[in-house]
């Protein structure tokens, strides 16, 4: 028997207590949601996008029916979305990016909104068709910083345009484009494309034809490098039979669990239902989404970021001036002391004072020729020589004194 041609895979990742993606894997249609929501809400949001949007899975006339169809399914969501909230006030501020597609004969409409991508792999080459809704990238756009910085950009999060509570319209991308047999159409959440590089993907769609081998390679490939997101992947691959089989249609991630202020509720039915919908799992604030902002308010970030980077130059450069400075003090501390002692020794054939010890630092010399005196070498009883060789050690200059007397007395001067 044929293997299915689409997959839909979702894992909740490595740190995450929750997960608050969602995908969804139809006759038709095809969808990534990634929740997101302050204090709660995210894993709701996804859920109830994703079921909302997968009741528009349906054989359409033509593609631009099933695009309209798609947006119409969006602005369902959004509005579902926001009763949602108005209903339980503790999920305010949650929403949900959407990408999903509907495959119409050899076209794919679709709709996006948010940061999750839709990419088409194509003759070896995969291309991410969909837009990032993200501050970064409108940044990238009008040219003020490079898709690099962006790839790496502490606010790289930053969500321009959700679904959610916010916005009663909702700005939502739609498209239609042609597709080929051997095409692969890839939605997948930014737990696989913020840590996955594009050439990875690529590398594992070219290397793993069965479709649910390569959602479950892609899913494993972002686990491999810590996979600090949820992170949800659904897979199409379009053959050249028509009538390919698909996998049966299926929600995974948040939307494959009961919403959990719905599971709250089966639990503990003899509660208030006022106390019931409160607790909801009290997820940690998502770190990795924040609320659409105003621009403003995000150019104000930006710069803030700005300046604490600059701060912490300032900081660590001051560390660094005061390191250098101790060392500098400690060094000269150092060579004084040293510059406090006196020796006795030979230099070109004569007795003569030093000035700092007998040790060299590497090539720094600790002393100098403080005096020389008339006392030759050769003048010196063997014993004496040897000593003035070896250089004696005086703790002053009167002591040094002292010993080049008795050497001169012994030279017989
Ligand atoms: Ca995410």
């Amino acid at each position: 028997m044929a293997t299915p041609t689409s997959a839909a895979v979702s894992h909740v990742g490595k740190i995450r207590s929750s997960n608050q993606d969602s995908g969804y894997t139809g006759r038709h249609l095809f969808l990534v949601a990634d929740g997101m929501g302050g204090h709660a809400g995210g894993d709701v949001a996804s859920a109830i996008a994703a079921k909302r949007i997968a009741e528009a899975d349906r054989e359409y006339e033509s593609a631009t029916d099933a695009e309209f169809a798609l947006q119409s399914a969006l602005i369902a969501a959004n509005s579902l979305l926001a009763e949602t909230v108005f209903e339980h006030s503790e999920l305010t501020g949650m929403g949900t990016t959407v990408s999903g597609l509907v495959r119409v004969g050899d076209q794919i409409a679709m709709a996006h909104i948010g940061d999750s991508r839709i990419y088409l792999y194509r003759d070896d080459e995969l291309s991410q068709i969909s837009a990032d809704h993200t501050f970064v990238q409108r940044l990238v756009d009008s040219g003020r910083i490079t898709p690099e910085e962006a790839a790496v950009h502490p606010r790289r999060s930053v969500l321009m345009r959700v679904l959610g509570d916010v916005d009663a319209a909702p700005e939502i991308d739609t498209s239609i484009l042609t597709t080929l047999p051997g095409d692969r159409w890839l939605v997948c959440s930014d737990g696989l494309s913020s840590y996955v590089s594009d050439e990875k993907i690529a590398a594992i769609l070219a290397s793993a034809p069965r479709t649910q081998d390569a959602a479950d390679r892609l899913v494993r490939e972002s686990l491999d490098h810590g996979a600090p997101d949820n992170v949800t992947v659904v897979l199409l691959d379009i053959t050249d039979d028509e009538d390919a089989p698909l996998a049966r249609p299926e929600l995974v991630g948040s939307a494959s669990q009961p919403l959990s202020f719905e599971a709250e509720t089966t639990r503990r039915p003899l509660n208030l239902p006022t106390l019931l919908l409160h607790p909801l799992k009290a997820t940690k604030p998502d770190p990795s989404h924040f609320e659409p902002e105003s621009e403003d308010y995000l150019v104000e970030l930006i710069e803030e970021d700005k300046r604490r980077a600059r701060r912490r130059r300032i900081a660590w450069l001051s560390m660094v001036a005061v390191a250098i400075a101790a060392i500098v003090a400690a060094a000269l501390l150092a060579y004084q002391w040293t510059q406090a002692h006196y020796f006795v020794g030979e230099d070109e054939g004569r007795v003569a004072i030093f000035q700092g010890v007998q040790q060299d630092i590497g090539p720094i010399p600790l002393s100098s020729v403080y005096q020389t005196t008339t006392i030759e070498l050769s003048e010196l009883p063997s014993f004496q020589r040897q000593s003035v060789e070896a250089t004696i050690s005086a703790d002053n200059l009167r002591e040094a004194n002292d010993i080049v007397a008795r050497l001169a007395s012994a030279a017989g001067q």
